[in-house]
């Protein structure tokens, strides 16, 4: 979850200080109650670390020169003990020779840290599982001689998952890496090597790099970057170039990287969707290898996944039934991996996830592809472990997504969905040439569409600000809709902290309209045509008791004014397609709330972006 850089240069050009802050900014994202560095000056690795921002620690260690070429960053999300200048990273041993970042939990760290404790009288400064790491590769060190084999003989003792980044003073020109079930990579720069959870760390600075592996080593100095595969053998592995700029990074004149996603969005879905439709009309999911006869042989499909992105498949299972005409069950990560489900080799199972490192996904798709299940995933970072473990694997070009509330990644993934909805219904039959292409140009006329619905930024702007002291809002759908609800709901939960409900608009009378009174705030989704006027009943339901009605209905459905009180209107489309455009109001209302109530938009607290622990 967190952020590592390690970085080694020219010894006479001493910019490690420089190199590794730019480097954690980028990977603030990540996540950031507290930051730290270790850099090697005269000898030893000198640590500064801070509780909160980076420019908590940017604040102590200004004025300290830090002459060095070489060291160690991390942007700290908290699992084993609370943020704190003791427990930010790194971690040293007790004489100060080992240091180390880490990313993840070590499980065994209790029992670790008895022993040492016990057996080694070590004193822990800190309260996390990762300082266990420093103590172990010291003496281990004492025992080998060797840093790697120091490092080596520590990882055979760990369980868990883990980035590790170490240093030692006793072979201060090297930084070495091991990965297991979080993401790591090395970057070949010039002059320099880099090694770090993700590409916008060293962007800057490089263009190529190198994927490391699960289970791999990677010993990173100035001049070279040495893989070790799970074995312990060197092993080759091609670069891959990164085309995308640092500014693509960056806010590009927006106030939040938010609402800049949010603007995106129609670049993102053309990026997305017409690279796979062929001049003839016909997708073209290129890279796929699932034929005519797998697809035929599948009885059931999955979609298993997290957040924001679970609910993209609660929008993709009512494409994938309607369209290919099989049945889809849609489930959390977290739960699917822990129930034992049905799958097996007739099973189709879709892994959705933004960054391709959510644990708990990783973790579902290993569970299903153990039972037989041919493994697809839509994920929007390239070589990610989601990707790299898949059979096949479905990119969104949404570009690198920044804000820990997700937006272009949502709309993207939805975009996949209905593509291999249509791809599935084609092959097996179930739609009509007339059909498939009618869809196809509803999706490739999302675009534009897009753009005129955010020119209504402004007028969502000011609905916002009027209800941005509301400390409770439901949003309520039917069909496809319902997915958005939640959605919206999320968006405005994550970002803004209102305490926001979503339901399926027919469940309400079970149960949750016992909360509705006098100017409870209701959003609610009526784009649907064929449930248009059940929706409207809900409506009404909901004024009868006193409820303020935001609605979200299509330009031709203008009656819809006789009952809402308030009508975000989205342009007219087909029922299938319409939750790519009816989120989009929903992000924007939650996103001016959010500035409305002056919360930290793009890191709300208690969040991160990419979520590498169960
Ligand atoms: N488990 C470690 C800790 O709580 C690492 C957390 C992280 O990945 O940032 O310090």
């Amino acid at each position: 979850m967190c952020g590592i850089v390690g970085y080694v240069g020219e010894p006479k050009e001493k910019q490690a200080k420089k190199i590794i802050i730019e480097g954690l900014k980028r990977l603030e994202y990540r996540g950031y109650d507290s930051a730290g560095i270790a850099l090697y000056v005269d000898g030893v690795f000198e640590t500064r670390k801070h509780v909160g921002g980076l420019e908590n620690l940017e604040k102590i260690i200004g004025d300290e020169k830090f002459n060095s070429h070489i060291g160690l960053g991390h942007t700290r999300w908290a699992t084993h003990g609370a943020p704190s200048d003791a427990n930010a990273h790194p971690h040293s041993n007790e004489d100060n020779t080992v240091t180390i970042v880490h990313n993840g939990i070590i499980e065994n760290y209790l029992e670790l840290k008895e022993v040492l404790a016990e057996k080694h009288g070590v004193k822990f400064k800190s309260e996390t599982d990762s300082e266990v790491i420093a103590h172990l590769i010291g003496i281990n060190y004492e025992k080998e001689g060797d840093f790697l084999k120091a490092v080596h003989r520590t990882v055979d003792m760990m369980r868990g998952a883990y980035a590790l980044v170490a240093v030692c003073s006793h072979e201060p020109d090297k930084i070495i890496g091991v990965r297991k079930d979080a993401p790591m990579i090395a970057g070949i720069g010039k002059g320099c090597n880099f090694i770090a959870s993700d590409i916008p760390a060293f962007l800057k600075y490089v263009r190529e790099v190198l994927i490391i592996e699960n289970n791999e080593t990677v010993i990173v100095t100035k001049d070279d970057i040495t893989i070790l595969g799970s074995d312990r053998k060197p092993v080759s592995r091609e670069t891959m170039h990164i085309s995308w700029d640092v500014d693509a990074a960056e806010k590009g004149g927006y106030e939040h990287f938010m609402l800049k996603e949010i603007h995106e969005q129609p670049e993102g879905i053309r990026e997305t969707l017409t690279k796979r439709i062929r001049e003839d009309g016909m997708i073209n999911l290129d890279g796929i290898s699932m034929t005519k006869e797998d697809i035929d042989g599948f009885n059931k499909v999955y979609i298993v996944a997290c957040g924001t992105a679970y609910h993209a498949g609660l929008v993709g299972k009512h494409a994938i039934e309607k369209m290919a005409r099989i049945p889809v069950e849609v489930d959390v990560a977290s739960e699917f991996r822990y129930r034992d489900p049905f799958v097996d080799e007739k099973t189709l199972f879709i892994a959705i996830s933004q960054s391709g490192e959510t644990l708990d996904t990783l973790a579902a798709l290993r569970e299903a592809k153990k039972k037989g299940a041919r493994v697809f995933s839509v994920v929007n970072v390239v070589g990610s472990s989601v990707a790299r473990e898949s059979d096949d694997v479905l990119y969104t070009w949404a570009g690198p997504e920044i804000a820990v509330a997700s937006t272009k990644a949502y709309t993207t993934q939805l975009i996949c969905m209905y593509l291999i909805a249509l791809f599935m219904g084609k092959v097996r039959g179930t739609i009509d040439e007339k059909y498939y292409n009618e869809i196809l140009s509803e999706l490739k006329a999302m675009p534009e569409k897009m753009k005129t619905l955010l020119a209504q930024e402004d007028k969502i702007a000011k609905v916002a600000k009027k209800f941005h002291r509301k400390e409770n809002v439901f949003f309520i759908g039917r069909g496809p809709d319902c997915g958005v609800a939640y959605e919206g709901s999320l968006k405005l939960k994550e970002i803004s902290y209102i305490n926001s409900f979503a339901i399926a608009a027919g469940e309400l009378k079970h149960g949750t309209i016992a909360l509705m009174e006098q100017d409870t705030l209701v959003i609610a989704l009526d784009t649907q045509d064929c449930l248009f006027e059940k929706m409207l009943s809900n409506i009404v339901e909901t004024k009868a008791r006193g409820a303020y009605v935001i609605a979200v209905a299509k330009e031709g459905h203008r009656d819809i004014e006789v009952e809402a009180d308030y009508v975000i209107y989205i342009p007219d489309c087909r029922d299938e397609v319409s939750p790519i455009l009816s989120v989009v109001p929903l992000q924007v209302f939650a996103y001016y709330v959010a500035k409305e109530r002056g919360c930290n938009i793009d890191k709300p607290k208690n969040l991160a972006k990419s979520v590498t622990v169960e």
